[in-house]
């Protein structure tokens, strides 16, 4: 069972090549995939590669972050689209986790759109005391409930989720309920925070450590963590089906 789900990224700084322009960029790619390429740059947050192979020419739709990849991100990419490889290397995977840590996209978040208010819990109100309490008020996140109250899930369900690019937290309108405790949505927003706070990173096969030793220690320092572990156990029943 996943209890909260993360789409953080690591702390260290993207190591940068040097900055190609867009017709540099192509006549590399080009040379490398040897093959004509139709490259389309884009700045989507959801999109960072997506190839078309099509029986004339290939389609290339890439993050502007790759104009500044290093050589051997290229050659993978390359290999990539010659077919070499059936998925992303992780050399790519790693670029792509990399930058995009320093991606923000915040400014495209509409504060009206934000529902703080749910039946039964205010998330903003529990997210204001959380901040205060543990970081002295000063982690400036976005917050918001998201699903249906009724929705439940055989095996997993994530009570929260943290959008880093977005600097969003997303709250699981399953424990808009009376009969859930404030002090467990706080602990489940605590955790979105720590997600800020302790970023992943790449260990050293190259595997992101989300939930890493650092953020479970500090995950630890919530006040009613035993309280709230407790009752996400004894509340099964309520919050899955079966
Ligand atoms: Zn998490």
């Amino acid at each position: 069972m996943t209890l909260f789900e993360s789409q953080t990224l690591q702390q260290d700084p993207p190591k940068c090549g040097q900055a190609f322009t867009q017709n540099t960029f192509q006549s590399t790619l080009e040379d490398r995939a040897g093959q004509k390429l139709k490259i389309r740059i884009n700045d989507n947050r959801s999109t960072w590669v997506s190839i078309r192979w099509e029986s004339d020419l290939t389609r290339v739709s890439l993050h502007r972050m790759f104009l500044e990849a290093p050589t051997n991100v290229m050659e993978e990419l390359a290999c990539y689209i010659r077919r070499e490889h059936r998925t992303l290397s992780p050399t790519v995977k790693a670029f792509i986790e990399d930058n995009r840590r320093n991606l923000d996209y915040s400014w495209t978040v509409k504060p009206e759109a934000l529902e703080h208010q749910g039946r039964w819990h205010n998330l903003l109100e529990i997210y204001d005391t959380v901040n205060r309490e543990y970081f002295d008020g000063k982690v400036q996140l976005f917050i918001t409930w998201f699903g249906e109250p009724d929705r439940r899930n055989k095996t997993r369900v994530s009570f929260g989720l943290y959008q880093d690019t977005l600097r969003l937290i997303k709250i699981n309108r399953i424990l808009d309920k009376p009969d859930v405790p404030s002090y467990l949505i706080g602990y489940v927003i605590y955790h979105e925070m720590l997600h800020y706070i302790c970023p992943p990173y790449l260990n050293e096969v190259g595997r992101q450590q989300i939930h890493n030793n650092e953020f479970k220690k500090r995950e630890t320092l919530f006040h009613q963590y035993d309280q709230a572990q407790q009752w996400i156990d004894d509340n099964k029943a309520m919050l899955f089906a079966n």
